[in-house]
């Protein structure tokens, strides 16, 4: 049988994205399977006794559990790794079981975590209620400003941790900037780059450490799995992180790491469509309502930073209507084609409304302290027509007399 040359860097390195996407990581079992097969098994079988002690000594290379590895996981792991340009990458149940893992794994107590202000919900539940919990101390900052990042580092500073563009007043964070800050002081760069997905844009080069993604959004983007996946050096994964997840456990399962695996063939197809879309709709939005943020257009405060390290502007828009709760909920029950909903990263158009919702649980000040009132809406563009999308939002803002 032909031989796949999936998992061999040497040759996969070399392929363009595209490639990459479709076949990176693939590894055939014997039956010659043109797609990849689903390895639903939990444990592994050796040849002989001294087989399987080499394999726990880590001395031979193959299967031993799934909590520690899983050839449909690792083909996925190997494509992931490639699309990012990372050394290693490991991936997991959710995308908060991503972001768990990294921060846990990498912090102590009397350590301290700097966090973007502006972040989805559930990190920032981690990164104020969580952590300090085990004795890491957090603060967060503005984080469109580099400089708050230089102002709140301290001696045991360990880490950094942001989203750019971030959930979901779209801040844009200075990444470059901020790596040299925490590199300065001795601390990791972390980012979230769940908004941007590696189509438009790579951490990594712009001098972050280590990236974490929830893999749920525009990686599956057909709203089907949860998944997530973390990525960075080699040493790292293996000091760090997985010296913590191999016995915590919050890996992802074979099956749901086959649906991801095989939508990353089209991720790149997607992306680039939802982009397109969401310009469109930012476009129409802008003329309509004032208060449309959208990174791709020039009316975003951050525009140029955005496009500096952005190959587009991303498939979320931002608008914060005047008329507060009322207005935005008016506006989500005239859509008749967008639906409601708090995921992102669809091939359906969603819309939401954070302070009713995704970040519900934070209090009106702390939302209010990272952009959030009570009329921002957030839209997360699919792959419609475009013009089938700016139909209904033009109908909607007229049934609310926008
Ligand atoms: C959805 C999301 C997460 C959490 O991912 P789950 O897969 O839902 O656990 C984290 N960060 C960002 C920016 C997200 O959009």
């Amino acid at each position: 049988m032909k031989k796949t040359t999936g998992q061999d860097r040497a040759i996969t390195a070399r392929w363009r994205p595209a490639t990459q996407m479709v076949r990176g990581g693939t590894a055939r079992s014997n039956y010659g399977e043109t797609s990849e097969a689903i390895f639903l098994s939990s444990g592994f079988c050796y040849d002989n006794a001294e087989e399987a002690a080499a394999r726990f000594r880590g001395e031979a290379k193959g299967m031993t559990y799934s909590r520690l590895q899983n050839p449909t996981v690792e083909m996925l792991e190997e494509r992931l790794a490639l699309l990012e340009g990372a050394e290693a990458c490991r991936v997991s149940a959710s995308g908060m079981a991503a972001m768990t893992g990294m921060l846990m794994s990498t912090l102590s107590a009397g350590d301290h975590l700097i966090g973007g202000r502006a972040a989805f919900g559930s990190c920032r539940v981690l990164v104020d209620n969580i952590l300090p919990r085990f004795g890491i101390e957090t603060t967060t900052v503005d984080a469109r400003d580099a400089q708050a990042f230089a102002k709140a580092m301290r001696p045991n500073t360990r880490a950094v941790f942001l989203e750019t563009p971030a959930n979901p007043t779209l801040d844009i964070v200075d990444l470059r900037a901020v790596a040299d800050i925490a590199h300065n002081g001795g601390a990791l760069v972390m980012v979230d780059n769940a908004f941007a997905s590696p189509i438009v844009q790579r951490p990594l080069e712009l001098g972050a450490d280590i990236v974490a993604y929830s893999a749920t959004k525009l990686m599956d983007g057909q709203g089907r799995v949860l998944a997530g996946a973390v990525l960075g050096p080699e040493e790292w994964m293996e000091k760090s992180y997985l010296a913590f997840t191999r016995h915590t456990g919050p890996i992802l399962s074979a099956f749901n790491a086959w649906v991801v695996l095989k939508s990353l063939e089209t991720l790149e197809l997607r992306v680039t469509r939802a982009c397109e879309n969401a310009l469109k709709v930012a476009r129409f939005l802008s003329q309509r309502v004032p208060g449309t943020l959208y990174p791709g257009l020039e009316s975003h405060p951050q525009h140029a930073l955005a496009m500096s390290q952005m190959r587009a502007g991303g498939t979320i828009i931002a608008l914060h209507l005047e008329g507060g709760r009322a207005e935005a909920h008016g506006l989500l029950d005239a859509l008749q084609l967008i639906d409601i909903s708090n995921n992102v990263g669809d091939s359906r158009t969603l819309m939401t409304h954070p302070a009713s919702t995704t970040h519900a649980s934070m209090s009106v000040e702390a939302r209010e302290e990272m952009g959030i009132v009570e009329g921002t809406l957030r839209l997360s563009v699919g792959l419609e027509d475009a013009d089938d999308l700016i139909d209904d939002l033009d109908q909607a803002l007229r049934a609310i007399g926008l």
